[in-house]
């Protein structure tokens, strides 16, 4: 049996998804929403008497094959904690693509250069930028100001060498503020091309953090800046994003019925 550090799958009834998690991460953001809830924060009535359990690769296969049948599977997203930070990632990958599924890797970016080889042109590599500031990077991500620069040149190189790359940021007031989303914008536009999207999250509020939620005007400001230079960014904020279908527990239990 190979391990895996996914510790949660849910399944998206709406786009006939499953959202793999997995539970060790290379990065310690200060924001980070899995200080406030490991588990997916969609599921209604959350079950927080959960056992953490690790799925081996050969489990995941088996639970997937069944969903599959049963329901109808389209496409993985994989995120956590840090797909690629998993000693398993290609292997898990094989089974995604065996499957037939759109793949989307949620990533910080750090490790992909290790694991390019394992990704299809086809998947989407959604990665994250948390700050474009190194020292700022260092301090919201435990990591050093240097790795910045890593995760920079990392993203250029996926997105010359054909990858499917969009960008994700979070809007944290006095943090990651409008100027800097801007920046990030820059970026984009002067490293990749201007048809890149660029996602702009809004920040939730965790415990260990001082930062406050954007507003709705935050939020808007910042997605008009970044479309100084970019043709395509889209704000995924709860002040206007309405949760679409239901959203079902897989792993490690399944407390409701599935559709
Ligand atoms: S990279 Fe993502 S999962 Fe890891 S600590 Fe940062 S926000 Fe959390």
């Amino acid at each position: 049996m190979t391990k895996t550090s996914i510790y949660h799958i849910t399944y998206y009834d709406y786009d006939k998804s499953a959202y793999v998690q997995f539970l060790s991460c290379n990065f310690r953001c200060l924001g980070c929403i899995r200080r406030k809830l490991l588990w997916d924060h969609h599921l209604e009535d959350i079950g927080r008497d959960f056992r953490i359990e690790l799925i081996e690769v050969e489990k995941l296969a088996e639970i997937l094959n069944i969903v599959d049948k049963e329901f109808g599977l389209k496409r993985a997203v994989l995120g956590g904690g840090e797909p690629t930070a998993d000693p398993s990632f290609c292997n898990i990958m094989k089974i995604l693509h065996d499957l037939g599924l759109e793949v989307s890797i949620l990533t910080n970016g750090y490790l992909l250069d290790k694991v390019l080889k394992c990704i299809h042109r086809e998947d989407t590599l959604e990665i994250s930028i948390k700050s474009i500031w190194p020292e700022k990077y260092a301090m919201y991500t435990g990591r050093k100001a240097s790795d910045l620069n890593k995760v920079l040149n990392n993203i250029e190189n996926a997105f010359k060498q054909g990858y499917k790359v969009i960008i994700e940021t979070i809007l944290i007031p006095e943090f990651n503020d409008v100027n800097d989303v801007e920046e990030v914008a820059k970026f984009i536009a002067t490293h990749l091309n201007t048809s890149t999207p660029l996602i702009i999250d809004e920040y939730i509020p965790v415990p260990t953090a001082p930062w406050r939620r954007p507003t709705y005007e935050e939020l808007v400001e910042a997605k008009q800046r970044a479309e100084k230079h970019l043709k395509n960014v889209i704000l995924r904020s709860s002040y206007t994003m309405k949760p679409k279908g239901k959203v079902h527990p897989i792993f490690p239990k399944n407390t409701v019925n599935m559709p």
